[in-house]
């Protein structure tokens, strides 16, 4: 009995060890890690459709639970560990705890109460709500991250949408690039209607009191940043094309290939920019701006009085 169960382990063991040996091949040698953040979190949704589409109202936060598991797909299967983030925490309720199970999703349990806003571990002049997810990246040294939006600013309901890509100053901007000119390739005006429009890439890197805040943080430690505001969920055409499950996976698809294709461009930047005297202020430090000259953040370091 004993002898059949070591054999029983033994080739389990064997099983195993060739289900590992078949596992995709890292590209260069070494797994480059790319993180998805889901930008909103249970009890703190973003933006929403004004009524149902397609009989659902889909919110910033249930869009991303579902189909951040399409772009995370992509990545995977191009060769690169992908890890999905939220700064909230675990639902518990379905269909989004089905969602989270999926999509493997880390739940960093830093619901903001009132966008709250805190110091990066890192660089404490960096001083944002949710701060917990560029944190991780930088824990993770990830190659980059995308931080998962719909754009929620209102007076486009019916014209067509400002789309573009946020990015951070240093090292973002050939991620945003690629990002952006993918989804024209796939998406805009390709199935989501977009009068003609395409996708514009914003630096934004001023103001410790903006959500600059986290991408000034992963530009302190080399890590490129995108904030994707691509699609608008209060315009009537994008809300009905998303609320179609085919076309909302086509858009996720879509981000992961242009993360792909960014992974593999060679449009990294060589070196990455990394920040040298951190006690050195900018335009994004704590207390740039009057906006955040005002605030009192404890554990922030105020470089600007
Ligand atoms: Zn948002």
């Amino acid at each position: 009995m004993l002898k059949n169960l070591q054999l029983i382990l033994l080739a389990v063991l064997v099983m195993v060890g060739v289900g590992c040996s078949s596992l995709p091949v890292s590209v260069g040698g070494s797994k480059e890690v790319v993180v998805l953040d889901i930008g909103h979190f249970i009890g703190g949704e973003g933006a929403s459709t004004p009524g149902l589409v397609n009989g659902k109202r889909i919110s910033e936060c249930s869009f991303w639970y579902q189909y951040s598991y399409y772009v995370k797909k992509v990545v995977e299967s191009a060769g690169y560990t992908c890890v999905v983030t939220n700064r909230g925490n675990a639902p518990t309720k379905e269909p989004l705890l089905s969602h989270a199970r999926r999509a493997g999703v880390i739940h960093l349990k830093h619901p903001d109460k009132n966008a709250a806003r805190y110091p990066s571990k890192y660089h404490p002049d960096r001083v944002a709500s949710g701060m917990v997810s560029a944190d991780y990246a930088i824990w993770r040294k990830a190659s980059c991250i995308v931080f998962l939006h719909h754009n929620s600013s209102g007076g486009w309901t019916n014209g067509a949408s400002p789309s573009m890509i946020i990015c951070n100053k240093f090292n973002g901007k050939p991620l945003a690039d690629t990002l952006a000119r993918t989804l024209e390739n796939e998406v805009l005006n390709h199935g989501m209607p977009n009068g003609g429009r395409g996708c514009s890439t914003v630096v934004r890197c001023v103001d410790a009191d903006r959500a600059a805040g986290w991408l000034n943080a992963c530009d302190d430690s080399g890590i490129p940043a995108a904030v994707i505001e691509a699609a608008f969920l209060n315009n009537r055409g994008h809300a009905a094309y998303l609320a179609v499950d085919a076309n909302a996976r086509k858009y996720a698809e879509s981000i992961g290939h242009g993360i792909v294709r960014y992974m593999r461009s060679g449009a990294l930047p060589q070196p990455r920019h990394i920040r040298e005297d951190e006690n050195k202020p900018d335009q994004g430090s704590f207390g740039y701006a009057a906006e955040s000259r005002r605030l009192n953040v404890p554990g922030a370091k105020r470089l600007v009085h």
